[in-house]
């Protein structure tokens, strides 16, 4: 019997491989582009005409190939980057297998044009995996590949590609991901002669760049990290949601990929605060321990597959739902510069508001759900549930900030209503002397200091007589306030101005378990509920892996 197994060609070889790699112009072009950006490009630029299918051209200003290299690099399993390499497996983790432009040359009409810094450079030749000639030929230091006839001689191939138009939609997606991915890279597409894309260098504006400004609006910082994993990015708001999944954009260790256990994090951080079919726009930049992350499980390593695969999943739902509470909160000052943001985070300020979507069940949760654990001097220790903190956190309380905070609300929120607080009548009335500016303006006000509790009224010539006071100021401290509150009345005031004097002077209060866990509820549902009316923090959270390292 003859024999049935036959050994195939290399060009067959290539031609299968290709099917994996090279699905359609984009997929190619990806590949080149990787090429370009292994090759140390600060400058890559992209031409296609016809989608790609008559024409692509992708020129790079990286370190080029000598001659040896230029003719080598179609060979299969061809890769330079091995050397760089201590171990198989961290070449493998990289995706560096030597197959694409041995794939890609075996499909197509190629040309290379390529030059090392400071040699003549050489052009290569190569139809469907022939290398027809090898020439010197002079460039600057970089590299030239010109792709025409793609799959020319695989036909079942060619029929089932897209039209022009979508193929170069393709494109523009694909190129958008991984210019998000290499914001240090400069990128330019061209369509048939047209600027389709075109960024800067400046990385800190990518996300307008290739995504638009409106992108941004409705969207807020995500800046987190733990145990060599770090999320860094921008999330739209719980409004700013979309019915498919065309605007996000995961970016791990500087590539761009996708990730259903990502993605399914995200919309678990989210919680109730979205629908099931809700997803909010995000560009996300992860940083994975290297080892901790397999990007060969996939051809074209679009997927990515997590070897902490729980903790991952954790990571994201805790760096979302903590976005939410603990957003970091610049605290501007009248007449204080606004201190140089940090190089790292690169994102336009946009603020938005705590509204929490759902009903918090008062009663659930006071009964059940908040746990005091103790007090250490005016620092509670409790624990608080999810949506707020993840269940293993400890969180601190300084029950001062936290008092302060609720009494200015409910303040503010009296005052709004045109009502007064309660005030207790003095047994021995103070009287207070003050300057003929001061009276007018004290006069002026009132109304409004009997209603922030200062129950006052004039008593003869630039003096007057304090009868009653509010609960939340102690008297010795009275003068004080009322000093502090003169400043403000002689400029223009706010109401909350005022309040911020008031309940900085309120007496410390003793609490009790039950005391507090109301204080809390009501604060949590307040608009940045972690912040008192000074903006300093209230409450902090603590994980036990934190202080003891992992158990
Ligand atoms: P791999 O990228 O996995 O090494 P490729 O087939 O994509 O395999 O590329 C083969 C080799 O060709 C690379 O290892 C590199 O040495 C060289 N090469 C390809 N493109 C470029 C480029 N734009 N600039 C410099 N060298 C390149
Ligand atoms: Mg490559």
């Amino acid at each position: 019997m003859p024999a049935k197994i036959r050994v195939l060609s290399d060009s067959v070889i290539n031609q299968i491989a290709a099917g994996e790699i090279i699905e359609n112009p984009a997929s190619l072009i990806k590949e080149l582009i990787e090429n370009s950006l292994d090759a140390g490009s600060s400058k890559i630029q992209v031409d296609v005409h016809g989608g790609g299918h008559l024409f692509i051209q992708v020129i790079d200003d990286g370190c080029g190939m000598g001659r040896d290299d230029a003719i080598l690099c179609f060979e299969r399993h061809a890769t330079s980057k091995i050397s760089q390499f201590i171990d198989l497996s961290s070449l493998v983790s990289m995706g560096f297998r030597g197959e694409a432009l041995a794939s890609i040359g075996a499909v197509s009409k190629l040309e290379l044009e390529t030059a090392e810094q400071g040699t003549i450079g050489t052009k290569v030749i190569c139809n469907g995996g022939k290398i027809l000639r090898a020439d010197p030929f002079s460039r600057t230091p970089g590299t030239t590949i010109r792709v025409s006839d793609l799959f020319y001689n695989v036909p079942a191939r060619k029929k089932f590609q897209k039209s022009a138009s979508q193929s170069t939609a393709d494109i523009v997606k694909m190129l958008i991901r991984v210019s998000l991915a290499h914001r240090e890279v400069s990128f330019t597409l061209n369509s048939n002669g047209k600027e389709l894309i075109s960024t800067s260098q400046k990385s800190e504006k990518r996300i307008e760049e290739v995504l638009g400004k409106e992108f941004l609006t409705d969207t807020k910082e995500i800046f987190w990290e733990k145990e060599g994993y770090k999320i860094r990015g921008v999330i739209g708001s719980p409004l700013n949601v979309r019915s498919n999944r065309l605007q996000e954009y995961l970016l791990i260790n500087k590539r761009p990929v996708v990730s259903h256990l990502v993605e399914r994090a995200i919309q678990s951080g989210f919680g109730t605060r979205i629908g099931s079919k809700d997803y909010p726009v995000f560009v996300l930049w992860m940083e994975v321990p290297p080892d901790m992350l397999d990007v060969n499980v996939h051809p074209q390593k679009i997927f990515v597959r997590f070897c902490e695969e729980e903790k991952m999943h954790h990571f994201v739902k805790t760096a979302i739902e903590e976005s939410f509470y603990v957003e970091a909160k610049k605290i501007i000052l009248p007449r204080f510069e606004m201190p140089e943001p940090a190089p790292a985070p690169c994102f336009v300020e946009t603020t938005v508001e705590y509204q929490p979507s759902f009903e918090l069940d008062k009663e659930r949760l006071i009964q059940e759900e908040i746990e005091v654990i103790g007090f250490f001097e005016d620092v509670a220790i409790v624990k608080i549930p999810p949506p707020f903190f993840s269940e293993e956190r400890l969180v601190f309380v300084d029950m001062a900030k936290l008092n302060s905070k609720v009494q200015f609300q409910r303040i503010l929120g009296r005052l709004k209503e045109g009502k007064g607080g309660e005030m207790e009548q003095l047994l021995f009335p103070e009287v207070l002397k003050v300057s003929k500016n001061d009276e007018e303006v004290i006069i002026k006000h009132e109304d409004l200091l009997n209603k922030i509790g200062i129950g006052i009224r004039p008593f003869g010539k630039e003096t007057f007589m304090i009868e009653a006071l509010s609960p939340l100021y102690s008297l010795d401290k009275v003068r004080k306030v009322i000093d502090l509150l003169l400043i403000e009345f002689h400029k223009e005031f706010s109401l909350e101005s005022v309040i911020k004097i008031v309940v900085n002077f309120s007496p410390p209060k003793i609490l009790s378990k039950q005391d507090l866990k109301y204080l809390l509820l009501e604060a949590l549902k307040m608009d940045e509920p972690f912040y008192a009316p000074n903006g300093k923090l209230i409450m902090a959270s603590f994980d036990r892996e934190e202080f003891f390292g992992k158990k």
